[in-house]
């Protein structure tokens, strides 16, 4: 059985993962979109020739303006980590196809400076962890070129961020060996994780059922007179009780949308609102312009991103801007015990 190299940073998290399958959502088609195209400006500003063809079931996203700004983003970043290498940045998929020591497979990456022994990933979304995908790129080309040390950069192009992993042959090899080894032990059980709910298991896991199961059973002893205060002094029991919740959370979500698909079911009905106004800032100057408006008026309306602000007059930017209280989310992660 392979195990592909984007999967191994979810099989590290789950040895038991396995990803849906079916069409891609919008945001997965987005950033292949974004990923296709970042490829193809770099392959066509630097080597001047026709780059791949699209060669995806679905037609590609259609990029908005702040897409546009993210992948621009990401162009950019990877100009200024290589230099005036970037003219030797491999992106074109037939450069890029890599065999994974020990997968079974062939892992294919964003972009390749061979020379320099650098491999580049380009990610839309939040940042997460992608270690593990990375080591299997590094372990692939140090294989491949007889080489003992790579390092990945992962472009996280929405977050404008950029993850660098160094590896040395050792380090990559013990990575990609530690991830197959526990996909492959016989009688292995999940982990729950932030990966779940893209997982095919998602709804007949037994560890997932277990952990509802276990919330259930807290609301009988809640009923039986036991107190909420237990659980909440208690770390391992609010822990426990957190998982369970989030599984019956997840459960509740996709009841709602199959009630939502069916125009509602006995019991549930569906209430339509109108959906939110609001004012398509190329429309608004015209319009100003023709009742007399000075547009100065109605910046106090007008909420401008910081990281525009910062695009358009650089440093001056820090003395407009206000940053408001920080937010605390609390996410999933793996347990140690
Ligand atoms: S649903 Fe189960 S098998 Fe899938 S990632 Fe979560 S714990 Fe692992």
């Amino acid at each position: 059985m392979s195990l592909r190299s984007s999967a191994l940073p979810k099989l590290a998290a789950c040895s038991s993962f396995e990803g849906k399958r079916g069409p891609a959502g919008p945001a997965a088609l987005r950033g292949t979109t974004i990923d296709y195209k970042w490829r193809q400006a770099l392959h066509e500003e630097y080597w001047g020739c026709e780059f791949d063809a699209w060669d995806n079931d679905e037609e590609p996203a259609e990029l908005n303006i702040d897409d546009i700004k993210s992948l621009q983003w990401g162009i950019d970043a990877v100009k200024s980590i290589c230099g005036s290498d970037i003219a030797f940045l491999m992106t074109k998929a037939s450069d890029l196809k890599v065999d994974i020591p020990r997968t079974n497979s062939t892992g294919e990456m964003d972009g390749l400076l061979e020379e320099k022994r650098l491999t580049f990933d380009l990610k839309t979304g939040m940042i997460r962890n992608y270690r593990e995908q990375m080591a299997a790129y590094a372990l692939g080309m140090m294989t491949r070129t007889f080489t003992t040390d790579w390092t990945c950069y992962l472009i996280f192009c929405d977050q404008e961020e950029v993850v660098r992993h160094d590896f040395t042959f050792e380090e990559a090899d013990a990575i990609v060996k530690h991830v197959a080894a526990e996909y492959h032990t016989p009688g292995k059980v999940p982990t729950m994780c932030e990966y779940c709910g893209w997982c095919a298991h998602q709804n007949n896991c037994i560890t997932r059922i277990h952990a509802a199961n276990q919330a259930f059973n807290t609301s009988g002893r809640l009923i039986a007179g036991e107190s909420f205060d237990e659980i909440l002094n208690d770390e391992d029991k609010l822990s426990e009780f957190l998982d369970g919740a989030s599984v019956i959370g997840d459960y509740q979500a996709q009841a709602k949308n199959k009630a939502k698909e069916l125009g509602g079911i006995d019991g549930w009905k569906t209430v339509k609102f109108k959906g939110r106004e609001f004012v398509k800032a190329e429309k608004i100057s015209s319009l100003l312009d023709k009742n007399g408006i000075d547009f100065a008026s109605v910046l106090e309306y007008v909420r401008i991103p910081a990281a525009k602000l910062r695009e358009l007059v650089g440093d001056d930017a820090e003395k407009a801007i206000t940053r408001g209280n920080d937010v605390l989310q609390l996410r999933k992660a793996k347990r140690t015990q």
